[in-house]
């Protein structure tokens, strides 16, 4: 196929990051095309929203589809120990009383959909049945791609911009030798649906709960979707849940870890299953940069931290957002160079890790409630963590207390 002339910016991934950095450029007026090696609607895990998400979906024209969708509406999180003790509910409006404050859980493939239809509805060339083989360099800088059609056709194109949104594939990441492991984040999942388990009424219909296993080794999500479906799933490191164990099928470990749930096991004890048993591990990761000559990262294909907290999404938005003004900024410029692209990197580390800091200390054991005890007034620093407020400066205090916390925890046990 011929195609016409080049874009400004090639979009990798028609995920929630390359959607948003894609569409965003778009209301610049810049000609962006993105690819999707899918076509359609495809199976994404990552279905709990933070409330954060909220103006990046503002900026992006979403907020009226989210509003007149039926995704579950999600007002709180709450947490359940390994005892079986339920957690107060944790109202994000308690702390900001705002519309924002309400967020949803949401099925991927609709969602992802909604974002890329949107996406063309602001002028982005969605390509989908594409895949992006290679991001081709001259020297340091990014100059295109050669891709594959759906006819298994191969092509070249260049542009100013290459921008990889390409999830877990991390292209660019892969080709440049960035990957960081994270050092203390070995995690994995294991996961699967119900159709008519439990759910709460009201406001409570859609709190995501955090419900930890017996023993501690590990935690369930337990996230209600639309169409009464709910998405269980069991985190725990990588080694406790596929290493050492008689059987390594999903539906073995994940009944043992059931066991060790009583709480789970009751929620979808009159449930059916409808879905198959799935898995992934070897996700916590960071690229040692956000971008170079002529090229960005965003989302996943940037780097992802954990389950726990549900930040994927915000994550992914937050840094396609960024991206993206970097990115227009440059082309206004017509300076695209590793400078002016990374300009938003900084910040941008030290709001993950923000978060980060919040999952280790999860991981450690640290009781939140006991250190909101001891600390009341650092009460809406956490909040703001939890909601994905990750990039004031002045959380830093408490994360510093909460650091000393964690220490002192893990010495008396
Ligand atoms: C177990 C688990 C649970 C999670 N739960 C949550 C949660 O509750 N809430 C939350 O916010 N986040 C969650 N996440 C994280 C979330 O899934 C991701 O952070 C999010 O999907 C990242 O979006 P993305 O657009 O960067 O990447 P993706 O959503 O992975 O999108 C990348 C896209 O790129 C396409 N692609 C890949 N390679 C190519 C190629 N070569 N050419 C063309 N296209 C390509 C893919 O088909 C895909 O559509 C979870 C993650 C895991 C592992």
């Amino acid at each position: 196929m011929i195609q016409s002339t080049p874009p400004n910016v090639i979009v990798i991934g028609g995920g929630p990051s390359g959607t948003t950095t894609a569409t965003l450029i778009a209301q610049k007026g810049y000609k962006v095309r993105l690819y999707e090696r899918e076509k359609g609607p495809r199976f994404h895990i990552g279905e709990s929203l933070i409330p954060q998400t909220y103006w990046v979906l503002q900026r992006l024209n979403m907020l009226p589809k989210m509003k007149s969708s039926n995704y579950i509406k999600k007002y709180s999180v709450q947490f359940v120990g390994s005892s079986g003790r339920l957690s107060e509910p944790f109202y994000f409006v308690d702390h900001k009383p705002h519309e924002s404050s309400q967020t949803w859980q949401v099925r991927r493939s609709e969602f992802d959909k909604m974002m890329l239809d949107n996406a063309a509805e602001h002028g982005v060339d969605v390509q989908q049945g594409v895949r992006v083989l290679e991001v081709l360099f001259e020297g340091d800088r990014a100059v295109g791609v050669r891709l594959q059609d759906e006819n298994g056709e191969e092509r070249i194109e260049h542009a100013d911009v290459i921008v990889d949104a390409s999830g877990q594939s991390t292209l660019i990441q892969g080709k440049l030798g960035l990957r960081e492991w994270d050092p203390e984040l070995k995690k994995a999942a294991c996961w699967t649906y119900w159709e008519g388990a439990y759910r709460d009424t009201g406001h409570d219909e859609g709190a995501t709960v955090v419900l930890q296993v017996q023993g501690k080794a590990g935690w369930f999500w337990y996230i209600p979707l639309h169409d009464n479906i709910v998405s269980v799933g069991i985190v725990a490191s990588h080694d406790y849940l596929f290493k050492n164990r008689p059987s390594k099928d999903f539906e073995t470990i994940y009944n043992e870890e059931l066991e060790k749930c009583p709480a789970v096991k009751q929620r979808i004890a009159n449930a059916k299953r409808s879905d198959i048993y799935r898995a992934a591990k070897e996700y916590s990761y960071r690229s040692k940069q956000v971008a170079g000559n002529g090229w960005a990262l965003v989302g996943d294909a940037l780097g992802f931290l954990d389950p726990l907290y549900s930040s994927g999404v915000l994550l992914a938005l937050k840094s396609g957002q960024l991206a993206a003004d970097a990115i227009c900024e440059g082309l206004a410029a017509g300076d695209t160079s590793e400078a002016k692209l990374r300009s938003w990197e900084v910040d941008y580390f030290r709001g993950m890790e923000r978060m980060r800091q919040l999952v280790l200390a999860y991981y450690s054991g640290l009781s939140f409630g006991k250190f909101v005890s001891q600390h009341p007034h650092r009460k809406g620093d956490i909040t703001d963590l939890l909601i994905g407020d990750l990039f004031r400066p002045e959380l830093d205090e408490t994360l510093g207390l909460i650091g000393e916390a964690v220490k002192a925890h893990t010495a008396m046990a």
